[in-house]
C-alpha cells in the first residue's frame, strides 16, 4: 500500500473530492453512477456549464432553478420563443451564450432526436460548444474520458508542475500534462474535483498549500504564485483623432453615428475617422484649438484634439445631425467618450 504522497495524483485528487466535493444543484454526490438512462441529465450538465461560463456559481443558481422549472427537457427549450429564452437570460450577461443555447437546443432536437450524443467530437460540432464544454459535458454527463482544461485546472497544473512557460503559450504543453494525469475511470468526477481544487484550494491569490492534498509533490509549492506565468502584457497602440464643438445660440451639433462600428447607432460629437470607420461628409475645416480629451478602450488608447467652431447661418454641417441644446447636453446619452468632450468644453461655464 503506497503512503498517501506516493499514490497517483488522480488518486488523491478524486479521495479529497469524495470527502470535500462542492455540493451544487447540477451535481450528483462524488462516485454516485451517472444516471444514462435518463435523457435529461446531459441536459442539465450542459446547462450548468453554459451558464457559469464567465459566470460565477452563486450568479448562476437562480437562473439554473429557473429555466429547469420552465424548460425542464432539451426539447421543451428548443420549442421556446427566442424573445422568452432571451427574457429569461437577462441579467446573466454574455447574451451570445442565450443565442447558441437555443441554437444547441435545437440541433439536438432536430438532429440526435432530443437526446444529447456522448462522444466528444460530435458533442464539439454542436452550436456554443468549445473544446472545454464539450469535454466538460462529455466527462461529467457520460463519463467518458474526456480531458478538461478551465482556467482553474490549468492553474492548479502549471502549479503542480512549475511550468515556466508562459501563458497563453503554454496552453498546448498545460493539456498535455492534464491529458497524463486524467484517470481512465471517473474522469468527470477528476474534472470537477480539480476545478473544486483550483477554486477552494488552489486559489489565484492565497493557495492554501496546507490543506492540499497533492502538495507533498508539488513542485510549485515554494512560490505558487508564481504560476501559472503570465506573457507580459503588450503596449496599448495608441490613435489621435479630432472631434469639433459646433456650437450656435447656446444649440451644439450633434451626429448620429452609423449603426455598425464603434458606438454604432450612438449621438455623438462630429469627429473624424479615429475609429477606422468612414469619414463623415462635411466635416468643417480649422477651428479654434480648445483643448484635449483622452480616453481608453479595450484596444486602443485614443487622444482627440478638441476644435471649437462658431457655427454661422449657412454654413456646411456635418451630415446625420441635429441641434441640441448644450445646458441639456447631459440628457443626450452622449457615449463618456463625448461626455468628456462636453465636459472639458463646459468647464468654468455657468450652468
Ligand atoms: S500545493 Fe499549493 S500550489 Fe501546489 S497544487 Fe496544492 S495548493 Fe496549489
Amino acid at each position: 500500500m503506497p503512503v498517501e504522497s506516493e499514490a497517483p495524483f488522480a488518486h488523491r485528487i478524486l479521495r479529497w473530492f469524495d470527502a470535500h466535493a462542492r455540493a451544487l444543484p447540477w451535481r450528483l454526490p462524488p462516485g454516485e453512477p451517472l444516471p444514462l438512462d435518463d435523457p435529461d441529465w446531459p441536459y442539465r450538465v450542459w446547462l450548468s456549464e453554459i451558464m457559469l461560463q464567465q459566470t460565477t456559481v452563486a450568479a448562476v443558481k437562480p437562473y439554473y432553478a429557473a429555466f429547469l422549472a420552465r424548460w425542464p427537457s432539451v426539447v421543451a427549450l428548443a420549442g421556446a420563443a427566442d424573445s422568452d429564452v432571451m427574457a429569461a437570460w437577462a441579467g446573466l450577461g454574455y447574451y451570445a451564450r442565450a443565442r447558441n443555447l437555443l441554437a444547441c437546443a435545437r440541433a439536438v432536437r432536430d438532429q440526435h432526436e432530443g437526446r444529447f450524443p456522448a462522444q466528444e467530437a460530435a458533442l464539439r460540432a454542436l452550436p456554443g460548444l468549445g473544446a472545454y464544454t464539450a469535454a466538460a459535458v462529455a466527462a461529467i454527463a457520460f463519463g467518458q474520458r474526456a480531458v478538461v482544461v478551465d482556467g482553474n485546472v490549468e492553474r492548479v497544473v502549471a502549479r503542480h508542475h512549475a511550468v515556466d512557460a508562459p501563458l497563453p503559450g503554454a496552453k498546448p504543453q498545460l493539456r498535455a500534462l492534464t491529458d497524463k494525469l486524467t484517470p481512465d475511470h471517473r474522469a468527470g468526477d477528476f474534472a470537477q474535483a480539480m476545478m473544486d481544487l483550483g477554486a477552494t484550494i488552489c486559489t489565484p491569490r492565497s493557495p492554501a498549500c496546507g490543506i492540499c492534498p497533492v502538495a507533498a509533490d508539488c513542485a510549485g509549492r515554494l512560490d505558487p504564485t508564481g504560476f501559472p506565468v503570465k506573457a507580459p502584457k503588450k503596449a496599448r497602440p495608441e490613435r489621435q483623432g479630432l472631434v469639433w464643438w459646433m456650437e450656435r445660440n447656446g444649440q451644439v451639433w450633434l451626429v448620429r453615428r452609423p449603426e455598425t462600428g464603434m458606438l454604432g447607432g450612438m449621438l455623438a460629437l462630429p469627429s473624424d475617422d479615429w475609429d477606422g470607420g468612414a469619414r463623415v461628409a462635411g466635416l468643417p475645416e480649422g477651428g479654434e484649438e480648445a483643448g484635449s480629451i483622452r480616453h481608453v478602450f479595450t484596444h486602443f488608447g485614443l487622444t482627440l484634439e478638441i476644435r471649437a467652431v462658431e457655427a454661422a447661418p449657412g454654413c456646411t454641417l456635418p451630415e446625420g445631425g441635429q441641434w441640441w441644446p448644450v445646458r441639456k447636453i447631459a440628457q443626450a446619452g452622449l457615449p463618456s467618450l463625448f461626455a468628456k468632450v462636453a465636459a472639458e468644453m463646459l468647464k468654468g461655464r455657468t450652468p
